[in-house]
């Protein structure tokens, strides 16, 4: 059996009324727990991102931004650096990576061509040393399409998840409405990500949200636990306040927790405070 409907017959099908609700459902049947629309015109009204990484660079074609978003649940994300924490990273990318194949192939065969940009765009730490910047960043394209707004981290902060949420793009030529971004910023500037981050990699400023990222101290952490097999670091995802999730998993008051672990577990490896966290760091 052949695909149906592959058309490229010249002329290009006017996406329906029903194109961005039949986009929605097929990412949601598919396991998405955020999807959002973002116009390329964001890209160059907001002057962000350099002019070679914008969308109409990376594929000129492009009309649409769809920026789809998987949770990583917080009480695994908490035990990082663990095996466990590294196989819900790994689990997460390659769904993402599924649905947005998927999603592509299906708008393909409605005659509305379409490609997507993997949730990474980079081929090792190595590469990542030598140029420390991915091809399409995810976390901009889901600032334009109302999934959040960056923080201090440099994250994508979600009203749902804080910044627990991983990210890939599919840029097609239908043109869609865009999403209203989210108004006003997340992050409440806590600080929590620049304290308990390992490799010192943040710091605040006064006249941004943003902080200062020393992109190269945050690699040598994660190519030393790359070696350990326990990658990524992710500490400043799992201490960030934001996000509904905390009160699923009712985490609204861990700030104290996050910022003693590594003094009281010095002092006391086995803490019953992380009793749990080092069991699954122990024997995952
Ligand atoms: S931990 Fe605090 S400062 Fe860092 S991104 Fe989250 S809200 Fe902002
Ligand atoms: S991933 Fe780890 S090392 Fe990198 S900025 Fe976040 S907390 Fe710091």
């Amino acid at each position: 059996m052949r695909a149906k409907s592959f058309t490229r017959t010249g002329k290009r099908p006017k996406p329906g009324g029903d194109l961005k609700k039949d986009i929605v459902s097929f990412c949601m049947d598919q396991g998405a727990d955020l999807v959002g629309f973002a116009s390329p015109d964001r890209w160059d009204d907001f002057g962000e991102v350099p002019p070679e990484f914008r969308p109409r660079a990376v594929w000129p074609p492009v009309e649409t931004v769809i920026v789809i978003g998987m949770q990583m649940p917080l009480p695994i994300v908490e035990t990082t650096p663990s095996v466990q924490h590294m196989e819900l990273y790994r689990t997460v990318n390659r769904a993402l990576d599924r649905l947005a194949y998927g999603l592509t192939r299906c708008l393909n065969r409605r005659g509305h061509a379409s490609i997507f940009f993997s949730r990474d765009g980079y081929g090792s730490l190595k590469a990542l040393r030598d140029k420390p910047i991915a091809a399409f960043s995810h976390v901009m394209a889901a600032r334009y399409a109302g999934l959040g707004s960056v923080g201090l981290s440099h994250c994508l902060l979600t009203p749902e998840f804080g910044p627990r949420v991983r990210l890939v793009s599919v840029l097609t030529e239908a043109k869609i409405p865009p999403d209203p971004m989210q108004e006003g910023d997340l992050c409440i500037k806590c600080g929590l990500c620049v304290r308990c981050c390992p490799g010192s990699a943040l710091s605040m400023r006064k006249d941004r949200i943003a902080g200062d990222y020393d992109k190269l101290a945050c690699l040598g952490v994660a190519e030393d636990l790359t070696e350990r097999r326990r990658y990524p670091c992710g500490v400043c995802i799992k201490v960030c306040p934001i996000g509904e999730d905390r009160i699923l998993y009712g985490a609204k008051k861990s700030s104290g927790k996050y910022m003693s672990e590594k003094k009281k577990l010095a002092a006391d490896p086995d803490s019953p405070e992380y009793r749990d966290w080092e069991h699954i760091r122990k024997h995952g």
